[in-house]
């Protein structure tokens, strides 16, 4: 990995920290209220490991940290966003890191999430923001990098505002029913966090 990898690591446990108790609050509407306590142990994890993690090419870095991810998380937002890295890691391996090649591994890692959390678009999950933006960057990859991230950025915030009408019908919302309707989700707001944060590093490499 680079420096700018070693930066992407600082960001991404950096927004959890800030956001870890809004991220808690949410999860506390429509689940149990962890959310924000589960990802900064994992992403504070992951910091921890920033200079071995800088040491890696990318797509090891990634695998590794989604390893950190799994294991340290107990709630199942971490085995979802470790399998995540670590699909994206291993599509990545060590071969070259282009926009091409992100938005293939970032292909990859969603299809693992879905098929880890038997679910897909449209149960109000972190998946309401993976696969559209996913599919966004599918679309825009021939476009200048900036106007690539700030496309991305605003499908995000498009689809986390629209989980707040959905009703879940996976993970504990779904408990819920129609009562979980009302509620932004809580991974789908991670997820946003997460990708802004990317997005951010990017830019300012770019
Ligand atoms: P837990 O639900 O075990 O307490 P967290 O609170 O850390 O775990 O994470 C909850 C988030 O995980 C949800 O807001 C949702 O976005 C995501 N999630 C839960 N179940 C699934 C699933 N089956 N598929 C995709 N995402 C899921
Ligand atoms: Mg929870």
């Amino acid at each position: 990995m680079t420096a700018v990898g070693a930066r992407l690591v600082v960001a991404a446990a950096d927004t959890i920290r800030t956001h870890a108790d809004e991220l808690t609050t949410l999860d506390r509407a429509i689940g149990d209220g962890d959310h924000g306590i589960n990802l900064r142990r994992g992403f504070d994890a992951v910091a921890e490991q920033t200079e071995e993690l800088a040491a890696l090419p990318l797509g090891g870095a990634l695998e590794k940290a989604g390893v950190t991810l799994v294991m340290k998380v107990g709630g199942a937002s971490g085995p979802l966003y470790g399998s995540l890295l670590i699909a994206m890691g291993k599509s990545l391996g060590d071969g070259p890191v282009s926009v091409a090649t992100i938005a293939a591994a970032l292909s990859d890692g969603v299809e693992k999430v879905k098929a880890r959390g038997r679910s897909d678009a449209g149960a109000k999950t972190m998946l309401d923001v993976l696969v559209p933006v996913r599919e966004c960057l599918a679309a825009n990859l021939d476009r200048p990098v900036p106007d690539i991230l700030t496309t991305i950025q605003e499908v995000a915030d498009t689809s986390l505002e629209a989980t707040r009408d959905m009703v879940a019908t996976k993970g504990r919302a779904s408990f819920l029913g129609p009562r979980s309707r009302g509620h932004l989700d809580p991974g789908a707001r991670s997820s946003t966090l997460l990708i802004r944060a990317v997005c951010a590093v990017v830019g300012e490499s770019a």
